[in-house]
């Protein structure tokens, strides 16, 4: 069955309170770990059940946020899915008090015990109000951004499509094209404010009612992460220490190539005078493409691509209406991952497409384990398959850039590189802002705007007082939609970089720890995923100094300009 033809309706949420009671009253009176078997299976069921009418009614709502229908549907979810996710706690209680948990841990493995004692600290029955307003809070981002018109030149555009302007070889185009795209952001500037502001006093008073100091503890529970604070501050030290040095050298050679006198803002995602190489095909010669690529890549990669097409499992090109961004997910009843993406004639469109074509193969690949939870790993692991697929596909990169490919090459990995002090600026962004809770949107940006100066001094915004004020923030979604969700892309880019260095070497035995991970889904925690893929943790000393340390030779040695 296609994507279109697949039925939605609305869950009814009073039903499957009953049913759900039911199984959890089962659960508690039968004895033997086979009977408790067989009740988290139906247990299972009833979620997998709700959980494919959500993202039905999640990607036709991003799709088209303008459709009533599905913008009263996602309303629901909104409001509903605090509800379930209790529900689903009340299993989880259950399960961490078992008497039987010895055996079945056996089957069921640890992970899921680990996975409901953190999800257990998350949510209390007196919270749940709090959480459906957070929904509605980030419903509200997400509507805000998708609203944007933005008349450039005569021509009106939403965010995406200002995108190949603001790449424009013609500095005076793509200068112009940013402040029209920033202007959007500074008109609204106050309504981003509200929202934030809001949702920071909303998450920091679940986390004080929950027994937490800040957010930011019961932030890293809802991440499901066994690891601490300092970890990842550790991280962050070494992204300082040994990457941004390098960063800072790659900016200088891009001033050169650029023949610019200073980097400005608007010229930082421009790494060549000429610009940046494109597709050369629109939407439908890109899948063309990615099928002769992913056949080519491997059987199963082949068999997981002809499996998206036929059922029409993505929706690509930018619509006006249609949310930002990009993304992956799943629906479970019908086994079939969903790829969303805005192209817009730019390089980036490959990147999205190898991307979140990396998640989809992964959770592809872990459709048959029976559990929920193992599905898909936690982010950051997450991350690791999408980020090395984009890797991993160099060799058939000729197929979409045909002359301008190892330009491609070299703009995408350091692009990767460049990325990091800026992934690390958001998360230390975000521990600053739980830890202050009541500072003032003004005290909030200084925040930004230091932290951004520690990680990426060479950013020059001019006369862009907005952006100059450290107001860049208020474009990342994540800070809005998923609070401490991005550690994750830096610790998994330099997990994508040992596989990209591991098939430079070997690509059969790169492809087969890489598979080997994806099948794996979520059974595992992240660190204990990475071991079993034969990857060093970044948490590891001296990892992120040697992984970058190779990509910067790789760079400093390419003579693509
Ligand atoms: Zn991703």
């Amino acid at each position: 069955m296609t994507f279109e033809h697949i039925p939605y309706h609305r869950p009814d949420i009073e039903l499957l309170k009953i049913e759900f009671s039911k199984l959890l009253a089962d659960f508690q009176k039968s004895s033997g770990s086979a009977a408790k078997i067989e009740i988290i299976k139906r247990i299972n069921k009833l979620r997998n059940d709700f959980d494919t009418q959500y993202n039905i009614c999640h990607i036709r709502h991003t799709i088209n946020t303008t459709n009533e229908f599905y913008e009263r549907e996602n309303d629901f979810f909104d409001n509903q899915m605090p509800e379930f996710q209790n529900l689903i706690n009340q299993y989880y209680r259950l399960l961490s008090h078992t008497s039987d948990r010895k055996e079945l841990t056996l089957h069921l493995g640890e992970q899921l015990f680990d996975i409901a004692e953190m999800s257990l600290k998350t949510l209390r029955p007196d919270v749940i109000e709090d959480l459906q307003k957070e929904n509605v809070l980030v419903s509200e981002y997400r509507k805000l951004k998708a609203s944007a018109k933005i008349m450039f030149r005569g021509k009106e555009y939403n965010l995406t499509g200002l995108g190949p302007s603001m790449l424009s070889p013609d500095r005076d185009t793509r200068r112009e094209a940013s402040e029209a795209h920033w202007k959007f952001f500074s008109d609204n500037s106050e309504k981003f404010d509200q929202i934030y502001d809001q949702l920071i006093k909303n998450r920091t008073l679940t986390a004080k009612k929950l027994g937490f100091r800040s957010f930011t503890e019961l932030g890293y529970l809802r991440m499901l992460r066994p690891y601490t604070q300092e970890r990842v501050a550790g991280f962050r030290e070494a992204v300082l220490k040994h990457i941004v040095p390098v960063s800072e050298t790659l900016r200088r050679r891009q001033i050169k190539t650029l023949g610019v006198d200073k980097l400005m803002y608007y010229d930082i995602s421009l790494y060549f005078k000429e610009g940046n190489p494109t597709p050369k095909g629109d939407a439908q010669w890109i899948i063309a493409n990615g099928r002769k690529m992913y056949a080519e890549f491997s059987k199963e990669t082949g068999q997981f691509f002809d499996f998206m097409i036929s059922r029409e499992l993505m929706d690509l090109e930018n619509k006006q209406g249609k949310a930002g961004g990009g993304y992956c997910t799943y629906i479970a009843n019908e086994g079939s991952p969903f790829i969303f993406s805005n192209f817009n004639g730019t390089a980036h469109d490959i990147d999205v497409l190898t991307h979140e074509a990396g998640h989809a193969f992964q959770v592809y690949e872990s459709r048959g384990h029976h559990i929920p939870e193992y599905y898909w790993p936690t982010n950051e692991a997450c991350e690791i398959h999408s980020m090395s697929m984009e890797l991993l596909t160099y060799p058939w990169m000729a197929f979409f850039f045909k002359e301008e490919t190892e330009k491609y090459k070299f703009s995408h990995l350091a692009g990767n590189l460049l990325f990091l002090p800026y992934g690390v600026t958001v998360d230390e962004f975000q521990h600053l802002v739980y830890a202050h809770p009541l500072a003032t949107p003004k005290e909030r940006n200084a925040m930004w705007r230091a932290t951004e100066k520690k990680y990426q001094p060479h950013i020059d915004y001019g006369d862009n007082d907005y952006l100059d004020n450290g107001a860049f923030w208020q474009k990342q979604a994540h800070i809005f939609e998923s609070p401490f969700y991005y550690i994750d892309y830096t610790l998994a880019q330099i997990c994508a970089f040992q596989f990209w260095q591991k098939a430079n070497i070997n690509r059969d035995a790169a492809f087969a720890d890489y598979l080997r991970l994806c099948q794996a889904g979520g059974s595992e925690s992240f660190e204990n995923l990475v071991k079993y893929a034969n990857l060093e943790s970044p948490f590891q000393d001296g990892c992120v100094e040697k992984v970058s340390k190779q990509v910067y030779e790789y760079l400093n040695s390419n003579p693509v300009n």
